[in-house]
């Protein structure tokens, strides 16, 4: 059984403090008709997560209808590039397999979520903060299957003496990468994930008969909204650009000593 290691344990304490990993019961969740689960298979973990769909199901009035799409590294296997599973086309087949179990069960709500320790995760150099990236990341694929759908992101942590799932939602996190992340965990990718947009504001200014025009670059905290799936396409086109070896992702680089 894999413990969190202290860099996941001050990661998941800073985005609990900072508001971006919630408590998922405040969240209501379509489970009216059931509900696709993309979840790392981990054995050590696996009552515990199903003891809270269990909660989940019961609280929205929801039927136990749990249809289980299990891969090791949970959600982050959707990433473009497929980085944990680099020989596979893991993107493709999932999303293959998430077609096919709403099309045979009619299920119309997708819970994606990773975890930690994730020893997947862990054995392919990954800390919490780099699977939480790669499942946004593949989320756009997803949700480009039948964009009615509702995708649910969460994060299981495992504290070793206490298990919790978290909510976690794409503007949250896009907003305290802007903030935050980035300076707190830039140095993990090689490529930003989440690249500022620059903008551009021009200011006409007259005085008698003059205009002059001054232009600045905001670069401000909250993020330039884009749908999701430019950019996650960003992030990957960028890191692409490099050549054959570097299509995994801008991560695929940054494997190497964790920094706990
Ligand atoms: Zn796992």
């Amino acid at each position: 059984m894999g413990v969190l290691s202290s860099f996941d344990r001050e990661a998941v304490s800073t985005l609990r403090s900072a508001g971006v990993l919630e408590e998922v019961d405040a969240h209501a969740i379509d489970m009216t008709n059931g509900v696709i689960v993309v979840r790392c298979p981990d054995c050590d973990q696996r009552s515990d997560a199903e003891r809270h769909d269990q909660v989940l199901a019961t609280a929205n009035g929801g039927r136990d209808r749990f249809h289980l799409l299990p891969h090791h590294g949970g959600a982050a296997v959707a990433a473009p590039g497929s980085p944990l599973y680099p020989e596979f086309d893991l993107p493709g087949y999932l999303g293959l397999q998430i077609r096919e179990a709403e099309g045979l069960k009619s299920i119309k709500t997708v819970l994606l979520e990773v975890h930690a320790p994730c020893g997947k995760g862990e054995a392919s150099g990954f800390n919490i903060v780099q699977l939480i990236t790669l499942m946004f990341l593949g989320k756009p694929n997803i949700r480009a299957i039948d964009p009615t759908n509702e995708i649910v992101c969460r994060v299981h942590i495992d504290y070793g003496d206490r298990k919790r799932t978290y909510f976690v939602s794409r503007a949250k996190w896009m907003a305290f990468w802007n903030q935050r992340g980035r300076e707190l965990w830039g140095h993990l990718f090689e490529v930003d994930p989440y690249p500022p947009t620059s903008l551009r504001v021009a200011t006409v200014r007259r005085s008698g008969d003059r205009a002059s025009v001054e232009e600045e670059d905001l670069h401000g905290p909250t993020p330039i909204p884009m749908d999701e799936a430019s950019e996650g396409a960003m992030a990957v086109l960028a890191a692409s650009r490099r050549g054959p070896s570097d299509t995994q992702l801008a991560l695929e680089a940054s494997r190497g000593p964790r920094t706990d």
